[in-house]
């Protein structure tokens, strides 16, 4: 990065030393408890900020909050709040190095990623659906629906900004207004977005921010006042939401976990392919939820496939997450670290062969080398459990049949990646593979224009495209005119 934006970085985290406050009715305030979370810097352990964890009265008062914004928020009009929409947008174009930085910084991801992939998807997502709330006052169908209220979103820490982009700007598109709980590990960018949404215009308690943990998420799917609940996370608390919210009348999608399959056929260009695992499981040390994780290759090229690969792996970087020229960061935390580290490790007990790189970066800090298991059956947990952490698991395959009923052979479904230089064979095989999205030739293509979300444990509901502004939507009788 550029110094004076990590300067600015150290300045704004400085000014908050004292803590951060929550973002409630278009007013920074603190917990009604006076409890605060330590943020700590992944890559060195050194703190970074104090969290303010919000209490039950807390998320109280915030969504009390969002229920007086909302009806103003709606009868804004389309056109009223795309121009909110915009000049936050542009705002965050504006500060986006600031907020790489930051992201950088309490995540682990390379500058690089935050830089040119993560900020610039956020400040897309605002535009493109600043460009559906203009529709909705024009568009006939549309015109047949009416926001779903206020809505509690949930995000986690992988993509902290990018989630709540995905998150918030279809919602506030819409009419609704919004309470959002970041994840406790990644709040820094989102308190930022916090401020960048004050200047941009956004009425008071259209958009309020409640840190903390899972206690802090329980009192916002717990709240009565709620009208929908959209969660990114684990399978796990999925579940648990799930299981909170029925019966409740509150509308609900889930974005869950994954175990994609890459499909490496033996007409594949290899070298294009290699590229293309580097991206999907290396990107963002591989704790992407549609990460392809694993590798079924055909197995007259795999001993090939597996060498260039290797060769490949061997050139790749582990470093500080604020060098440009480091390709994989720090994990999110010394926790995720360990747990990675014993699936490895219980792999290597079960029989799989494991395979990293010389050297696994520098030795303080949540860092983890790129990693390829082969030789596992398909119940080995490395070959079924989400690992989120940058190691891939790889099979062989002999024929089509086989490489879809092994892709398919998941509780998981979020996407796939197919590699064939027969487009014929690779369209006979896509819509086989259950799963939300496949890329062809192609991998973690994410778009605001695309929907996005899975089958089965990986969740429902939609993320983006036309299908993802329906989320924050509900029909309603127009007016009957004789
Ligand atoms: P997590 O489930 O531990 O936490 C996610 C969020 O939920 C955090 O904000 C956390 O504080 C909150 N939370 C924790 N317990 C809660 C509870 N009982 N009630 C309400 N909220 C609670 O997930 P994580 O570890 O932060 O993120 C990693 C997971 O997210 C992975 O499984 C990954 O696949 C998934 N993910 C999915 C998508 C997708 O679009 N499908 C995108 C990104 C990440």
């Amino acid at each position: 990065p550029a110094p004076e934006s990590q300067k600015e970085a150290e300045a704004w985290l400085q000014r908050h030393a004292a803590g951060f406050g929550l973002f409630v009715d278009g007013a920074w305030c603190a917990p009604a408890d006076g409890g605060y979370l330590d943020s700590l810097n992944p890559a060195s352990g050194a703190p970074l900020g104090r969290i303010a964890r919000a209490t039950v009265q807390d998320v109280d008062k915030a969504v009390d909050a969002a229920v007086r914004a909302q009806p103003e928020w709606q009868a804004l009009g389309g056109h009223g709040r795309a121009r909110v929409l915009y000049a936050l947008a542009r705002l965050v174009q504006r500060h986006s190095r600031l907020l790489a930085v930051l992201e950088s910084l309490d995540n682990g991801k390379p500058i690089r990623e935050s830089r040119d992939i993560d900020v610039p998807l956020v400040a897309r997502h605002f535009y493109h659906h600043a460009g559906w709330a203009q529709l909705l006052d024009q568009d006939a169908e549309l015109a047949q629906h009416a926001p779903v209220g206020v809505c509690g979103q949930i995000v986690p820490w992988n993509f902290p900004l990018l989630m709540l982009a995905w998150k918030i700007a279809p919602a506030l598109a819409c009419g609704n207004t919004v309470v959002l709980k970041p994840s406790e590990l990644t709040s820094l960018s989102a308190l930022k977005f916090a401020e960048l949404a004050e200047q941009a215009g956004l009425p008071a308690g259209v958009l309020n921010l409640v840190t903390g943990d899972g206690q802090t998420g329980e009192a916002l799917v717990d709240h009565p006042q709620i009208d929908k609940i959209a969660f990114t996370g684990s399978t796990a608390v999925g579940r648990r939401i799930r299981e909170r919210t029925a019966g409740s009348g509150k509308a609900l999608t889930l974005e869950l976990g994954g175990k994609s399959p890459f499909i490496v056929f033996d007409d594949a260009d290899l070298d294009a392919a290699v590229e293309g695992v580097v991206d999907a499981i290396w990107f963002n040390q591989g704790e992407v939820c549609c990460a392809g994780s694993r590798l079924l290759v055909q197995e007259s090229i795999a001993e090939d496939f597996y060498s260039r690969l290797r060769r490949r792996m061997a050139t790749l970087r582990v470093g500080s997450p604020l060098d440009k020229s480091v390709d994989v960061g720090a994990l999110v935390d010394a926790r995720q670290r360990q747990r990675i580290a014993a699936m490895v490790s219980a792999g290597r007990e079960a029989g799989c062969t494991v395979w990293q790189a010389d050297g696994e970066g520098p030795e303080t800090g949540a860092f983890y080398p790129p990693t390829l298991c082969t030789d596992l059956g398909t119940d080995n947990p490395l070959w079924q459990d989400e690992v989120f952490g940058p190691v891939l698991a790889a099979m062989t395959f002999r024929t089509p049949d086989e490489a879809v009923q092994l892709a398919n052979n998941t509780r998981y479904g979020l996407a796939a990646s197919v590699w064939s230089e027969s487009i014929s064979l690779a369209l006979d095989i896509v819509p086989q593979l259950q799963c939300g999205v496949v890329w062809v030739n192609a991998t973690n293509m994410l778009d605001a224009a695309a929907p996005f979300g899975g089958y089965r444990e990986s969740g429902f509901g939609r993320e983006g495209g036309r299908e993802g502004l329906f989320e924050y939507l509900t029909p309603r009788l127009g007016p009957c005119v004789a």
